[in-house]
This record gives structure tokens, sequence and C-alpha cells, in this order.
């Protein structure tokens, strides 16, 4: 199902955005093992449509990544929901994201954690993301444009860190700008295909868990890729 169609006398026919991201939890998030009710209930609140073009409005709730322009993607409901279950987060977490996008996801992440810092090297996704938390009323998400591969270093540490684009192996920056007791998620392959990690630092050790596969966007910078982004689906 793409889009689902109502009724309503005084509205004519309309798109119920709430009956789909209703319909993607139940479809896409649960039967797949995604059990955290904060994230599940994130999902459901979080209006996805608003974060992507007009004209892809009805596609926001598919089981797909999205392109949002600058040959970068918004990613599949199912990943944002994987990546975030992962970070465990119960609500105090000072959380850093690198590769704000659409700003989708920095939003799932503000509504299960303290404050979100995010990172976005493409000023014109920035600037768009930035108006978006600001119009949906999110005063705890702080963003700036640069290389998320340095990090965010007037900031750090930070309880949990997040990329959302594929790296070719964990930037330094970000492993010294974890907290103790801090977890990390991260896409980590080649240029084309990658499996996401979870690393643990304890007692100033890191442990890694591999999950699933996955295909991310470059995550280019300092620390990453070298140069411009083919297209991917992430
Ligand atoms: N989290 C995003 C969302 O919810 O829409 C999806 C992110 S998209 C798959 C990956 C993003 O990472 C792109 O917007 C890309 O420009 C950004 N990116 C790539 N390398 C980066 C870097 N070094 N620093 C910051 N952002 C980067």
């Amino acid at each position: 199902m793409s889009f689902l169609l109502v009724w309503d006398d005084k509205k004519g026919v309309f798109v119920d955005f709430d009956a789909l991201r209703e319909y993607m939890v139940r479809t896409q998030l649960i039967p797949r093992g995604i059990k955290d009710e904060r994230v599940l209930s994130a999902m459901k609140k979080v209006p996805r449509h608003l974060f992507v073009n007009e004209s892809m409005q009805h596609r926001a709730y598919d089981d797909m990544a999205l392109s949002i322009g600058e040959g970068q993607t918004i990613s599949q409901p199912y990943m944002v929901a994987v990546m975030t279950e992962l970070l465990e987060l119960k609500g105090n977490e000072k959380v850093l994201e690198i590769g704000t996008g659409s700003g989708y996801q920095g939003a799932i992440l503000a509504e299960l954690s303290k404050e979100v810092y995010t990172v976005e090297r493409i000023a014109s996704l920035a600037k768009r993301s930035e108006d978006k938390f600001a119009s949906l009323g999110y005063m705890n998400i702080y963003i700036k444009v640069g290389d998320g591969t340095l990090g965010w270093q007037e900031e750090s540490p930070f309880d949990r860190i997040i990329i959302t684009a594929g790296a070719p192996k964990i930037p330094d920056p970000l492993i010294e700008q974890l907290s103790e007791g801090g977890i990390l998620i991260a896409p980590v392959g080649d240029r084309f295909s990658q499996i996401l990690l979870k690393i643990n630092k304890t007692a100033g050790k890191l442990s890694e868990e591999h999950h699933t596969p996955c295909v991310f966007v470059p995550l280019i910078g300092t620390h990453g890729w070298k140069g411009e982004d083919p297209a991917s689906s992430q």
C-alpha cells in the first residue's frame, strides 16, 4: 500500500498520513523484530512525510529509502528503527548524529533523548532540516554544517553517536568523543555495501557487534571516503 485515501465532507479526498504511519509500524517494523516501545511510539508520532519533498509525500511511508535531493537519501523506515533501537536510548542522553540529511532521524532521536547534535556537510540540506526542526517545535536539536568525520569537539563527549552514511571505518575523532559507557552505531564497509556495527566503550575498551547488512550513501570527509558521491540507496 503506498497511500490511503480518505473522504471527508469538509476536506474532500485526502491522504491519511496518520493511518499510513500506523500501518508502517505494524507491517514493516514490528514483524521484523523492532520491540522497543519507545522507538515504535516515536516512529508512530514523527510525521515522516514532512521530511521529504511534497511530490514524494505519498511515498514517505513506503518500505524504502527516498531521494531528498543533492544525491542524498532519507533512509528506509526499518533502517531508522533498527539503528535507533540499537542506541538503547532511555531519555537522558546527549546524542551526536553524523549526516542530518532530511532531518527525520534527528527528529526521532530528539523524541527519545535529551539533546541531539547533528552535523551535515551539505549546507542546503542542513538549512532545510533546521527550518523543519523549528516548524515542528524541536528545541533540543542543534545543527551545524561541516565534516562530521571530525565530530563536534566543543560539545563532546556524547553518550551516543550515530553515523547515517556508509563509512570505510569508524572515524577516530568519533571514538574519542564517545563517553565512557557510550554506544556508537555506524554502517561500515566498502563504498556500495556495509554492515551495521554497534560499538560499546567500556573501561576505555571497545567491543564490536555486527548487525544487519545495509547500503548507505558514502560518508565523505577527512576520516571517510574522498571525493563525490555515487548514487546509493539508504
Ligand atoms: N539521517 C538522514 C535522514 O534522516 O534523512 C539520512 C542521511 S543520508 C543517508 C546521509 C547524509 O550524510 C547525507 O545527507 C550526506 O550529505 C551526509 N554526509 C556524508 N558525509 C558526511 C560528513 N562527513 N559529515 C556530515 N554529513 C555527511
